[in-house]
């Protein structure tokens, strides 16, 4: 897909505000507590030589802060009234050491489609930041995954639920797919829970901040990422059912027997290490 860029010396004037309706598809709740503001902003604690890229820029409520402390920020945004919005309200907040081309970008399209190697080539060089839009959080860091290489941290609003699936251990009630993935590629923090009575309007399900680290040296290895995806896939399809059973499509009694696994366990007591394990013995031998 062609992304859009919003040009910054757009139409209207510089500051201007514009009435904004917020729009439900979008997973449209805006941050409008100062404190909780500067709380995200310090998390994420913007280096003047960092390359930062915003997802849901929105009315810019963390952009203003962030452009100021970076080197480099893109944002993307689906929401083609606030890029424009935001292309023209912006620049005058810029300080002028920004005002060069390419500091700041509005990449306007759909977060799930952008190729976020178009920005850079440099491993572990992108600062990944965003309230995100809660309707798609999930879908966007099974993305992100994908260029795991290319990032250096990742900071998120978001549901908290999401942030307990990412954040759960071995025999938590919402360990799964999204956290074993998620901790296969990176270290996860919960850093803290916000009210939602810090968005306009307010959201029904509780928030919270996280941030994810890929890791440099990863702690596990599997010989094939796509493998693993499929057997905690299928593990999780049928999480009350015993190992034996629910991963029989893929793997004997036996053969689980042999990695030292107990076969009447269920899929939340194997460690990420036990899937790697899994996933190796099933594939041809070198
Ligand atoms: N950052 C702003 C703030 O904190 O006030 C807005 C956050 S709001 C929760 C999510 C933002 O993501 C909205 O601006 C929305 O239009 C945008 N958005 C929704 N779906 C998107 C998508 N698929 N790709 C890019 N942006 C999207």
């Amino acid at each position: 897909m062609k992304h859009r860029h919003a040009h910054r010396n757009g139409n209207g004037k510089h500051g201007e505000s514009f009435p904004h309706r917020p729009r439900k598809r979008f997973g449209q709740n805006f941050l409008h507590d100062q404190n909780v503001i500067e709380r995200i902003i310090a998390a994420i604690n913007p280096q003047a030589d960092d390359h930062i890229v915003e997802i849901g820029p929105g009315q810019g409520a963390l952009t203003r802060h962030l452009l100021p402390a970076c080197g480099r920020l893109d944002t993307i945004e689906l929401d083609r009234d606030l890029a424009a919005q935001l292309a023209s309200s912006i620049p005058s907040t810029m300080p002028s050491s920004l005002q060069p081309a390419n500091a700041f970008s509005i990449h306007q399209g759909d977060v799930l489609k952008f190729d976020f190697a178009s920005l850079t080539d440099k491993p572990h060089s992108l600062r990944v930041v965003g309230n995100l839009p809660y309707n798609i959080s999930t879908p966007v860091i099974f993305h992100l995954l994908n260029y795991h290489h290319l990032v250096k941290d990742m900071v998120f609003m978001l549901q908290l639920e999401v942030v307990q699936r990412l954040a759960a251990g071995v025999g938590d009630k919402s360990y799964g797919r999204l956290g074993l993935m998620t901790q296969y590629y990176c270290r996860v923090e919960h850093l803290f829970n916000v009210p939602s009575a810090a968005f306009t309007p307010r959201p029904k399900v509780n928030s919270a901040l996280v941030k994810l680290t890929p890791h440099l040296v990863p702690p596990v290895t599997a010989r094939d990422v796509s493998c693993l995806q499929n057997v905690i896939r299928t593990a999780f399809t049928q999480r009350r059912k015993t190992l034996k059973n629910s991963l029989k499509t893929l793997i004997t009694e036996t053969r689980l027997r042999e990695l030292g696994l107990d076969v009447l366990q269920r899929p939340e007591n194997l460690s990420l290490s036990d899937y790697v394990s899994i996933s190796d013995a099933i594939l041809p031998p070198l």
